[in-house]
């Protein structure tokens, strides 16, 4: 069977024209978002199919929400949401980058230069802004990196609130951070409380678990805990109605309860000698088993979710066992404080232990303003845990894009062949995010990139970038607009990977609806 044959019921287009399509593929997609890029950035408003809506001007939610059908805008989508994985931020500009990038190849195509000579100059591009990036950045410090929490909030919430957010993160980030290890974001745990104002909102050293003690006799207090925690529960079985007891000769019932208390008198022994003062258990506990739980001074709770347990494991370095006879000694951990605390009028079980754990609990008047704050905490976590692990920053406003874009310019001036053309058209790419912002901010587009162009040459600075508060060219570092280097570094690496996979395609096969799978003759 011959290639026209096995193509018949597809849609094929090659070469130029599929590049043609698949740059306005991208082009499209990045029109869809540009809007929300920056503090001055709107809103998009997304309604899914069951008419539910959402309010956000995320680029990644935006991209991810939208039904996107077309595989290349798939493929720019991908981009975005590996941002949103690896750095957290910058998924808007990834998008506007690539898809820029992509534009200017197409011209130069157009110009009859060859795809793999582009993708060959980007390549170059790339390598020569990550040699550069390094220098162009700065240590942080407590100061600067609220300041760079703060900008990454910017279009996000009003003032105070951001103020509030980034402080908490990066108390709640310091708690969990070990010098020299991954942060684990998991070790922060998040709790909302409505009914009361944003500015109650706070971090609490542990682990914070809305149970109470299942009696109030039991210690308020466990300081340097044995901690047991069980994955199911420490009482009898409950008699599930298809179950059935033959009951033949008499004091069969009576033996089989007596059996029971026994097999619970053997858990509670387990515990005495285990040594453990503090038990969680996802399940039930007896209400014979509490009172001795009591006598043995020991803190229990019940119904812990498994999440929490999860997280109590991590923290009291304990093993999760099934049940209490199951439990070695090896699986008890250890916590400094097990205690009781009233928060927002409702008793609260606060663990802190050596393997870390943190809690932020979120107040605000109703439940539409906490899921603003979470929101807002769900971005400022991401930052900050980026800059504890690469404390390193770079000038925000277009700045550090600009000044790389000079670079590369002056870089391509020394290379000889028509990868020189490749290398400059990468560099304008960079420079959209400036002429984006300005536009987002009412501003002209040319005439702000150039402003900032000739301000950084005559100053001969690469801090000067675009700040849409006051609408001057001015000193990012100094106006407190600066970004986490890693944030930066992946946007300009994600969307080069994109772009160049997008310009190795020269032949796209759309298949059609319900194609059969061609069968296979020798020919
Ligand atoms: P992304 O999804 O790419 O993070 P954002 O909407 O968060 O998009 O916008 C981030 C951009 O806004 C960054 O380039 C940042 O430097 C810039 N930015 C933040 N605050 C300001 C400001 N006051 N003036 C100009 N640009 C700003
Ligand atoms: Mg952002």
């Amino acid at each position: 069977m011959g290639e026209k044959e096995i193509l018949e019921d597809t849609t094929r287009s090659t070469g130029r024209d599929a590049l043609k399509k698949n740059v306005q593929a991208a082009i499209a997609l990045s029109g869809a978002i540009r809007s929300t890029l920056g503090p001055k950035g709107l809103d998009k408003l997304l309604i899914d199919d069951d008419g539910r809506t959402l309010v956000t001007n995320d680029g990644v939610t935006v991209l991810e929400t939208a039904k996107v059908e077309h595989p290349v805008a798939k493929m720019v989508i991908g981009a975005s949401s590996l941002q949103d994985k690896i750095a957290k931020d910058g998924t808007t500009s990834t998008v506007i980058i690539a898809s820029e990038m992509l534009r200017n190849a197409w011209e130069l195509v157009v110009q009859g230069i060859h795809p793999a000579v582009i993708s060959r100059g980007f390549r170059m591009a790339e390598q020569k802004v990550i040699d550069a990036i390094d220098e162009l950045s700065l240590e942080g410090n407590n100061d600067l990196f609220k300041k760079a929490v703060i900008s990454a909030l910017s279009g996000k919430g009003h003032d105070s609130l951001k103020e509030i957010v980034s402080e908490l993160s990066l108390k709640a980030v310091e708690i969990v951070s070990e010098e020299g290890e991954k942060i684990d974001r998991s070790k922060i745990k998040i709790i909302s409380q409505t009914g009361s104002s944003i500015k109650e909102s706070e971090v609490i050293q542990g682990l914070v678990l809305a149970k109470k003690r299942i009696a109030s006799s039991m210690p308020k207090q466990v300081k340097n805990g044995d901690v047991l925690l069980i994955n199911g529960g420490i009482e009898r079985r409950s008699f599930s109605s298809d179950m059935k007891l033959n009951v033949t000769t008499p004091g069969v019932l009576e033996s089989f309860r007596n059996k029971e208390r026994q097999m619970l008198n053997e858990q509670i022994s387990k515990l005495r000698n285990l040594g453990v003062n503090v038990v969680a258990c996802k399940e039930g506990i007896d209400d014979d088993v509490k009172s001795e739980l009591v006598k043995l001074g020991i803190q229990a709770f019940r119904r812990v979710s498994k999440s929490d347990l999860d997280l109590l494991s991590k923290s009291c370095n304990a093993t999760i066992v099934h049940d209490v006879m199951s439990a070695t000694k090896e699986n008890v951990g250890k916590c400094l404080s097990s205690s009781n605390k009233t928060l927002g009028g409702l008793e609260h079980w606060v663990v802190d232990a050596d393997g870390g754990g943190t809690t932020i609990i979120i107040r605000g008047s109703t439940v539409d303003v906490i899921g603003e704050v979470e929101r807002c905490f769900d971005d400022s976590l991401g930052v900050v845990c980026q800059m504890f692990e690469d404390g390193r920053l770079l000038p925000g406003g277009g700045a550090t894009y600009v000044a790389l874009a000079r670079l590369l310019r002056r870089y391509a001036e020394t290379i000889p062949d028509r990868e020189q053309l490749a290398i400059e058209a990468y560099g304008d790419a960079l420079e959209v995010i400036v002429r984006v912002l300005a536009e987002n901010g009412g501003m002209d587009p040319i005439e702000s990139l150039l402003s900032v162009v000739s301000t950084q040459t005559n100053l001969n600075s690469d801090r000067q970038g675009l700040n849409l508060y006051t609408g001057n060219v001015e000193d990012m570092v100094d106006s407190g607009i600066i970004e986490p280097l890693g944030i930066i570094r992946q946007a300009i690496i994600g969307a080069t990977e994109a772009s160049i996979s997008i310009l190795r395609i020269d032949d796209v096969l759309w298949a059609k609806q319900d194609i059969e799978i061609p069968e296979l003759s020798g020919n």
